[in-house]
């Protein structure tokens, strides 16, 4: 990433995003936020400030320890920065729900939040400052919660497929979240600090985690067969929160007979940013990026050979501009370097499909295009450019 120019650290755990790694963050949330707007979600924006009071009263102050990032201000308020929102969020709902008419209710959000963790490493896989993309339901019933949890599940398997990953999902402990049931996205990947095992025979999954001592091999509980302990990077957790925050926080609605009752909660996160580092961990090669379709910074990437030379670089501004009309993402290298230099830094940078414009296919009024997943180039007349591009970034 950092190669690559996406990212540069500030200091350990604190990254800024520069122009090409914000357009990957911008893909991914585009994708999250129409998997989840299409299952009801309603997006909304929390503040990153909150008193340190609503953490006393759900009675997570002390368990957050040192994680959760504390100071005081000049009028001596308390306050943290949101390390989660599972508070703020209650706290809104509170005021504003009264009656089960107005449930079930998603909202959601995407934005930064704050941990002070024990060990920032690999990159923005564990930062203390990072995006993560909340989402909290509210149901009059068991039911309902069931029922969001599973459209949750579904969205975050869509999500997770179109971000180009194969991942895994484990039954997990809730721990410090509270609550009967959750489920972890596991990426698989080396460099991944959570470990789990996994069956290849049928695909059941659970984690390894919470063993101290990780036994040399197991039987699947499912099927017998042997299980594989995989490495893996955490990148969904989803809950069911039952009545931990609305019953201390206070948060109840009447129902259809008049009677006051807690609402029933669920919380949904996804590592926005940790996202990114895992998709690279599963789209790379020896030269750089692979990004998949949908996360490429640019869909396209043009490469003249030789800009001097002016046909060639005619050709490829035309081609350009022709491009930039249909709102296609392009990047054009115009920069005045050695080919070498610029087929490197295209595969460095890994966008997904690369036109490269050369002397020799110019002389056959062609051009040449490359998918970066595949080596294969492809000799296309230059008439018939467009709409070859076209077709090959709907996939
Ligand atoms: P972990 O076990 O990796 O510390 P967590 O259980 O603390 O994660 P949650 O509180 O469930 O994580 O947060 C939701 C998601 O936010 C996680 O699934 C993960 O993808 C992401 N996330 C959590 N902590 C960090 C961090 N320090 N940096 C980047 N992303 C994070
Ligand atoms: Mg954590």
């Amino acid at each position: 990433m950092l190669r690559a120019g996406l990212i540069r650290m500030l200091m350990a755990g604190v990254y800024t995003y520069l122009p090409l790694g914000l357009k990957v963050l911008d893909n991914i949330e585009r994708i999250i936020r129409e998997e989840i707007n299409a299952i009801g979600g309603q997006e909304l924006l929390l503040p990153a400030l909150q008193p340190l009071e609503l953490w006393q009263k759900s009675g997570r102050d002390e368990q957050m320890g040192e994680v959760m990032i504390r100071f005081t201000d000049r009028k001596k308020r308390k306050i943290s920065l949101g390390p989660t929102h599972e508070e703020v969020i209650s706290e809104l709902v509170k005021d504003n729900i009264s009656s089960y008419r107005q449930l079930p209710l998603i909202l959601y959000q995407i934005q930064t939040k704050f941990r002070d963790e024990i060990r920032p490493r690999f990159g923005v896989v564990r930062a203390c400052e990072f995006i993560m993309k909340d989402a909290y339901s509210f149901d009059k019933d068991n039911d309902g919660l069931d029922k969001n949890y599973q459209a949750m599940f579904g969205a975050y398997n869509r999500i997770f497929k179109r971000c180009g990953l194969k991942f895994h999902t484990i039954e997990a402990d809730p721990g410090v979240m509270g609550g009967s049931e959750s489920c972890e996205f596991m990426v698989p990947a080396p460099s991944g600090e959570d470990v789990i095992w996994h069956c290849l025979n049928c695909g059941f999954s659970q984690g390894a985690k919470a063993e101290t001592q990780t036994p040399p091999s197991r039987d699947c509980p499912k099927c017998q067969h042997k299980m594989d302990l995989l490495n893996t990077i955490e990148v969904g957790h989803i809950f069911k929160l039952g009545t931990k925050y609305s019953e201390s926080l206070n948060v109840r609605f009447l129902d259809e007979k008049g009677i006051l009752k807690p609402v029933i909660m669920g919380c949904y996160g996804i590592g926005v940013s940790r996202l990114i580092a895992a998709i690279i961990e599963q789209n790379y090669d020896k030269d750089g990026i692979i990004w998949p379709r949908e996360i490429s910074p640019y869909k396209v990437i043009i490469i003249a050979v030789d800009t001097t030379e002016e046909k060639n670089r005619k050709t490829a501004q035309a081609i350009y501009e022709q491009l930039k009309k249909e709102n296609i993402e392009v990047l054009f290298d115009d920069r005045d370097e050695r080919a070498g230099v610029k087929f490197k830094d295209a595969d460095l940078i890994g966008v997904y499909l690369q036109v490269v414009i050369g002397k020799e296919s110019l002389e056959k009024n062609s051009i040449e295009l490359k998918l970066r997943s595949h080596q294969e180039k492809m000799l296309v007349k230059q008439s018939e450019a467009l709409s070859k591009i076209k077709t090959l970034l709907a996939g």
